[in-house]
């Protein structure tokens, strides 16, 4: 089937939206946002704009679903209707249920789920705008919320993607990039564990394109990590300028 398609790299070598393969796009990252729950962050990763709020540990219900030996770590992924072109129906969908639980996985080696039996931690992740790679940027600011609220961790968790479009691997894709490139890599790391908890792949590589997209996409996971822990270190600093 014969179909224009548009490119997504210039002549220059640059993208849609001037970036250079290997270039993250512009992050902002705030951490204790919300003042009704036990730990928030807000990140905004180009056009994304999502929040998360962390609950607990505290006393699961029903009490069924509770462990004699751990902590029930719950997750939500939820897209505000108007966080996308097309109107999004509130109700989750399959693919939020997706989200909502890889994005639990991702975070999970984090914590030391056994500190906290017959409790639940609950992050409730809310994007209210998307523009691809909301399920990275959420760990991010998810596992920022986490620590907000005080829960001991291993390490952070930090997420970026990288992928293939016009035969370019490239770092971070936007939705158009992810909708009419040919592959999407998801990598969320514990960078001072040196250890994976997230990957997943949407499309066709070489073994050897694989191979540069993941260590692509982990060199993007260092450089947000440094804006992670900047934006975590940012709020004690307020504290300490108040109370002075
Ligand atoms: N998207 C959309 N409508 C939807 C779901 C997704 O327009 O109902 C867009 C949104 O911009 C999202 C992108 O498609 O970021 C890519 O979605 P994908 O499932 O690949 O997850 P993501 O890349 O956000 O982790």
């Amino acid at each position: 089937m014969s179909q224009k398609v548009e490119k997504l790299i210039d002549k220059k070598g640059l993208r849609l939206d001037g970036r250079k393969p290997d270039e993250l796009r512009p992050i902002k990252i705030e951490v204790g946002v919300l003042a009704n729950a036990d730990g928030s962050a807000y990140i905004q990763q180009g056009k994304n704009k999502i929040l998360a709020a962390v609950y607990g540990p505290r006393e699961l219900h029903p009490k069924h679903l509770a462990l004699p030996d751990r902590t029930v770590l719950r997750c939500r992924y939820h897209m505000a209707p108007f966080s996308v072109q097309e109107r999004k129906s509130p109700a989750p969908s399959r693919r939020e249920i997706e989200l909502s639980k890889v994005i639990r996985e991702a975070l999970e080696p984090s914590l030391f789920l056994e500190y906290y039996p017959r409790t639940a931690i609950d992050v409730f992740i809310e994007v209210l705008q998307a523009d691809g790679g909301t399920r990275c940027a959420s760990i991010t600011a998810a596992s920022l919320a986490l620590a907000d609220a005080g829960i001991p961790m291993r390490d952070l968790v930090v997420a970026c993607a990288a992928g293939k479009v016009d035969d370019t691997i490239v770092l971070d894709l936007m939705d158009t990039e992810d909708k009419k490139g040919n592959a999407d890599v998801p990598v969320a790391l514990m960078p001072n564990l040196n250890a994976i908890t997230l990957l997943q792949m949407d499309g066709n590589l070489s073994l050897e394109e694989f191979e540069k997209a993941v260590n692509l996409a982990i060199d993007g996971c260092k450089k947000i990590y440094a804006m992670q822990k900047e934006a975590l270190r940012a709020k004690y600093v307020n504290i300490k300028e108040v109370e002075e």
